[in-house]
């Protein structure tokens, strides 16, 4: 899942950033509205952390052109960003103005660290219907809140990226998922798009899943992408 944090206040944008990043979430951070735009208007972020006192456009203005300029709209496949706006302010009409402009969802400054990473994972679960910290693809069972992944009951031993990167495909069973979508959304933009990262990576977690020659959930969809599937179902396999 890929991230974007908007704050001007240095040290609270570092801090979120970081302990982001510790959730297994690929972050980059603007610290303005013009930064968080140029930036939105590149990259098909999940989940945008958004501050509303911005030093030069606000959060309600970005969040209002994300929601209607033809510029900042998903391209087919991709879904819109997740809007949490980040307030000082306690006050309701603020809330629900923000509401009226896109926001998805409210947190109140000075917040717990915790509390936003649960509201986070709660947003994101959303987009993929599911509920619980807990996500299932057959015989697949990943815990975001724990930080765990197994198989078949078994634990899988997974780097932090390997982990974003199956949590990735486990919201989005079935789907078709090319490299370069892959990139954008488990990687942040320090990431060197000419390098193989996606490719290596899917091959040692795919590696990793397996428990046997040939049953990895993840499937290459020759010349277009990967594709997990549940190893549960007989039809699997077949494609
Ligand atoms: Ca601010």
């Amino acid at each position: 899942m890929r991230l974007l944090v908007v704050e001007d206040e240095a040290d609270l944008a570092d801090a979120l950033a970081r302990g982001l990043r510790r959730e297994g979430y690929a972050v980059d951070v603007a610290s303005d509205g013009a930064g968080a735009l140029e930036r939105l208007a590149l990259t098909p972020y999940d989940l945008v952390c958004l501050d509303l006192n911005l030093p030069d456009i606000d959060g309600r203005e970005v969040c209002r052109r994300l929601r209607t300029d033809p510029r900042y709209q998903p391209e087919p496949g991709e879904a819109a960003p997740r809007v949490l706006m980040l307030t000082a302010r306690d006050g309701v009409g603020e809330r629900v103005a923000g509401l009226d402009d896109g926001a998805d969802d409210f947190l109140v400054k000075p917040f717990d660290f915790g509390e936003l990473a649960a509201r986070i994972r709660t947003l994101l679960r959303r987009d993929a219907a599911r509920s619980g910290a807990v996500l299932t693809v057959g015989d697949l069972r990943l815990d975001s809140a724990r930080f765990e992944a197994s198989r078949s009951g078994r634990l899988l031993d997974l780097t932090a990226k390997e982990f974003a990167l199956l949590r990735y495909f486990m919201t989005h069973p079935g789907a078709v998922l090319s490299q370069e979508h892959l990139l954008e959304h488990v990687w942040d933009e320090h990431a060197d798009p000419f390098t193989n990262t996606v490719r290596v990576t899917v091959g040692t977690l795919r590696r990793k899943l397996a428990t046997g020659p040939d049953d990895s959930p993840i499937e290459t969809v020759v010349g277009v992408g990967y594709r997990l599937v549940d190893a549960t179902r007989p039809e699997a396999g077949d494609a």
